[in-house]
């Protein structure tokens, strides 16, 4: 290794590195900001345009374009018509290229950022070099990332060069960086003139917040990535206040229980497996809230996960300790609640702010096919402003309400869905049936086994999508339900209302409708 070009942004750990590649006998060529940090500690540099024969300009936006330069990152060291080519052109050849590039995601991260200078802020020649260097990585050493750095440095030591393996898996980084970043640049763009505009093709980057021990199932490999923007109430912000890391499925449920518990402003607590809710409870205080979601199913809930949106006090932590859970989360807890949990070696305790912050509108939802992607806007809504009620019996405010926290719930069930509350507490769920008559006896026979038959005399039901025929409406009667909710729009919803009016129940028809899979 006989020549270097260093060219960084973030000049972390550079002098240091440029000093000790001097010591090995490594020439330095290095643009304005970084040639002067370097000059200021000592380090002797070729500044750029010695190189280019070309003053830096523009305000930098143009430093290391230049033949000169590319050439020398360009040449194949084996093909000895490159090689002579640069000699008669006078380009000596660069073999080890530093560049990291300038800071444009934390740009835009930041608040009230004008476009300008989110522009000013894309790299042109960094990326450029980093290209022209990955492509000819037999030859050149090219290191995007300041950890790299001591690597590169024990490998020139002990072997006056770098490895072949080594030279590779720089250059897999550097397409992934470029790559990452030319997407934060896409994605910018995109947001700022419409994010509900479905482009040709789509990039998405995301970044790594942690490997898993395994998947979905222990013989699948798993990683968690969190997207770049604004992800304010959202898992990937929780802090983690005690147990063991986090699983993929952990995740996931956890995921599913947060969604629902952002439709609630009161105290709530949401009990979730496997992403769909098996306990829902609202009350004046969250001890409350949590029993009421707990007796909904205190079977399923072993195990669960729980995510309120008020504090955990010590009461609740009592609660929650008599049985085996593997996740809390709540915007906070009490000194005397941590310490209840904490007591549990089993239990994780997170923590995350604005719990109930939803995405924005603009938000994609994603869902992966084998061999493809889907992509739609998340369901942001609940119910729409005008609900149509054809059948004789009309719901009461008190059922109104109890439809309403039905209906949340059952948005957030797998579909086919069900879900039966009554004073601001789940009865019973249906979730994930492949007919809808399943899911209503199954909700119907989760209510009656824990709370018994009674509890569901004058309780409302929920259908995430119409009834394609009376039957659910039989069922509910049958159970004593009085009231229902569905988005209605079947060609025999006229059955539906017969059947209600037959039974005297009231049935409110919203128009739209919430599957989810
Ligand atoms: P310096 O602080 O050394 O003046 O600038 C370092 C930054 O400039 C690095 O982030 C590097 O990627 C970027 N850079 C190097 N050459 C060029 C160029 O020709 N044009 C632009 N726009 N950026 C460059």
């Amino acid at each position: 290794m006989k020549r270097a070009l260093i060219s960084v942004s973030d000049k972390a750990g550079i002098v240091e590195f440029a000093k000790k590649l001097v010591e090995l006998g490594v020439e330095i060529i290095s643009t304005g900001g970084t040639a002067k940090k370097l000059i200021e500690n000592g380090v002797k540099v070729i500044g750029i345009s010695e190189v280019t024969g070309f003053p830096e300009c523009l305000d930098g936006r143009v430093k290391t374009l230049h033949p000169n330069i590319h050439a020398g990152l360009l040449a194949m060291r084996s093909n000895e018509e490159h090689m002579k080519q640069l000699e008669e052109l006078n380009v000596t050849p660069i073999d080890l290229v530093v560049v990291n590039l300038y800071p444009f995601k934390q740009t835009i991260l930041k608040d009230g950022v004008t476009r300008e200078e989110a522009i000013e802020n894309i790299d042109i020649g960094g990326p450029t070099m980093l290209r022209s260097a990955a492509k000819n990585f037999q030859d050149v050493a090219v290191v995007v990332d300041p950890e790299d750095y001591d690597t590169v440095l024990k490998e020139v030591e002990e072997k006056g060069e770098v490895s072949y393996e080594t030279k590779f898996y720089l250059c897999s980084k550097v397409f992934e960086h470029t790559s990452h970043y030319d997407t934060l640049i896409a994605n910018y763009m995109r947001k700022q003139r419409n994010a509900n505009d479905y482009p040709e093709t789509i990039s998405m980057t995301f970044e790594k917040v942690q490997d898993m021990r395994y998947g979905e199932n222990p013989h699948q490999k798993a990683a968690f990535y969190r997207e770049v923007g604004n992800t304010k109430g959202c898992l990937t912000n929780a802090k983690q206040l005690h147990g063991k890391a986090l699983s993929f499925n952990n995740i996931n449920d956890t995921n599913g229980a947060l969604e629902l518990l952002k439709e609630f402003d009161e105290p709530t607590v949401v009990a979730c497996k496997h992403a769909n809710p098996c306990g829902v409870g609202s009350a004046d205080n969250i001890c409350d809230a949590y029993l009421k979601a707990y007796k909904t199913d205190p079977v399923s809930i072993y195990g669960g996960i729980i995510v309120a949106n008020r504090e955990i006090d010590k009461d609740t932590a009592e609660e929650i300790n008599k049985i085996f859970v593997e996740i809390v989360v709540a915007p906070s807890y009490s000194e005397e609640a941590i310490e209840e949990l904490t007591k549990k070696k089993n239990i994780r305790v997170l923590t995350l702010e604005n719990i109930l912050q939803k995405q924005p509108d603009t938000a994609y939802d994603l869902k992966k096919v084998s061999g493809g992607l889907l992509i739609q806007t998340i369901d942001n809504e609940l119910l729409p402003n005008d609900l149509e009620v054809l059948t004789k019996a009309k719901p009461s405010k008190e059922q109104m309400e109890d439809l309403k926290f039905a209906w949340k719930v059952v948005k957030f069930a797998k579909s086919n869905g069900i879900a039966i509350g009554k004073d601001k507490m789940s009865l019973g769920v249906g979730p994930g049936q492949v007919n809808r008559i399943w899911a209503c006896k199954q909700a119907i026979r989760h209510a009656a086994e824990h709370l018994g038959a009674d509890s569901l005399k004058g309780a409302s039901l929920a259908s995430d999508a119409y009834f394609p025929f009376p039957d659910c409406v039989e069922e509910a009667a049958k159970a004593g339900i009085t009231c229902i909710i569905q988005p209605g729009g079947s060609i025999r919803d006229k059955l539906s209302i017969e059947a209600c009016d037959k039974y005297g129940i009231a049935m409110v028809f919203t128009g739209m409708r919430h599957f989810r899979h």
